[in-house]
């Protein structure tokens, strides 16, 4: 069965056709600047040349429809035509407490999904345009959400709160959800078999570490921390995010600046993390790691506040079995992955196999036998993990 596997940004629109049988990637691509002058598709499959265009798109609708269109192609399509889709599996960030797995969206999903707008304004109404556009254009096919925040359900009381009056939680929900479950809950179990071991024995921390970062602590098959919070803002340091800072710093800056707590928020958001701390000389690790002082000021926050996340899990589990590295600084970054281990790790009786650490995009174990708790290079594949959890529910 082929499944197509959405994640609907705002203004953009990622898909990818995956065989669920074979788990073969049979095509992929992107439509940016949905709405906006210039929007593009870009579209690549097995045995085609890739291609993009400039074409006019108003709305998710007419971006869904191009991606069809692009997948049927007589052409350079893959799929003869749309009954050969058997379901769509859509990535939604925010499933709030309504949602600790994936589910078939009906009108009841639908409108929790929605409740859950105010968790994550700028995510939630763009995802729930995209699943409502794949059903006006495929109708009968079953569509199912795979929730960011649903890994980390399973947070107990002391993890999720806040140390704020408890009545903000009862009224509003305010606590931590943590994101980029599919991503963490793919990984652990990765390691669970490479270690080969019940899954549910283990001790698992992961760094999934992008432009967008976090850690979680997976003990015995439960997620039981993880560094992001009610949104994605806090925890280690990120491409452009700040992580976790004081909070009286935002009425300093209100004051000094004369800033709403808006416009803060967003300089915390896309003005901060290492493009910050590198006084705005880049965001990315690859620039950050050609040597100039900037850059390696701000690997340094970042090299910090992530080994202090990993110290912190393994209090928060007693213990860790392996610690894993993924997404792009983590699979990609030999050089981060040596400065945190080799910085900050000696103590878990950590010692890297240097050669293993310099490889490239592939499954390894990162530490030499001798090592006491083994670290692990794992690419996640979150669209994998959608397609995967979809199927287990229509098939
Ligand atoms: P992601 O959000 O997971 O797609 O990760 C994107 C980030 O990975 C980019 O912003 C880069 O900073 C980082 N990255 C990708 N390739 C490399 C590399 N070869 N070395 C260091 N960082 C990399």
């Amino acid at each position: 069965m082929n499944i197509l596997v959405m994640n609907c940004g705002s203004s953009s629109l990622k898909f990818q056709l995956i065989d669920a049988q074979t788990e073969e990637l049979t095509a992929k691509g992107l439509c940016e600047r949905i709405g906006i002058d210039g929007s593009r598709i870009t579209f690549s499959a097995a045995g085609h040349k890739k291609w993009s265009r400039q074409v006019p798109m108003d709305n998710h609708r007419e971006a869904v429809r191009l991606v069809l269109d692009a997948l049927t192609d007589r052409g350079t399509g893959v799929v003869r035509d749309l009954s050969m889709i058997g379901a769509v599996g859509h990535r939604i960030v925010h499933g709030g407490e309504a949602f600790s797995k994936a589910c078939l969206i009906t009108k009841e999903v639908k409108e929790a999904i929605a409740a859950c707008s105010d968790l994550a304004p700028l995510h939630n109404p763009a995802n729930l345009i995209g699943v409502e556009a794949c059903e006006a254009l495929l109708p009968g096919v079953p569509m199912v959400a795979v929730f960011d925040t649903a890994f980390h359900q399973t947070l107990p009381e002391e993890a999720y709160l806040y140390a704020i009056p408890y009545r903000y939680y009862e009224q509003y929900k305010i606590r931590k959800y943590g994101f980029h479950g599919t991503s963490h809950d793919y990984v652990s179990h990765r390691a669970a078999q490479l270690l080969g071991k019940p899954y549910d024995t283990l001790k698992i921390i992961v760094c999934h570490l992008g432009n967008g970062a976090s850690v979680s602590a997976v003990k015995y098959g439960k997620c039981v921390d993880t560094s992001m919070g009610m949104t994605p803002l806090e925890g280690l340091a990120m491409g452009t995010r700040s992580g976790d800072l004081d909070p009286s710093i935002l009425e300093f800056i209100a004051n000094k600046e004369g800033k709403s707590i808006g416009e803060i928020i967003n300089i915390l958001n896309k003005e901060s993390g290492v493009l910050g701390v590198s006084g705005g000389f880049s965001s990315d690790f690859r620039d950050l790691e050609s040597g100039l002082a900037e850059g390696a000021r701000a690997l340094g926050v970042f090299a910090l506040r992530t080994a202090k996340y990993i110290g912190a899990y393994v209090a928060a589990m007693n213990g860790v079995d392996a610690i894993c590295f993924t997404a792009g600084v983590g699979e990609n970054s030999a050089f981060m992955r040596d400065k945190i281990c080799n910085t900050y790790l000696g103590y878990l009786g950590i010692t890297l196999d240097e050669e293993a650490n310099h490889k490239r995009g592939e499954e390894i174990v990162i530490t030499t036998p001798e090592s006491r708790t083994k670290v692990f290079v794992i690419p996640t594949n979150e669209e994998l993990a959608i397609a995967r959890q979809t199927y287990a529910l229509v098939k």
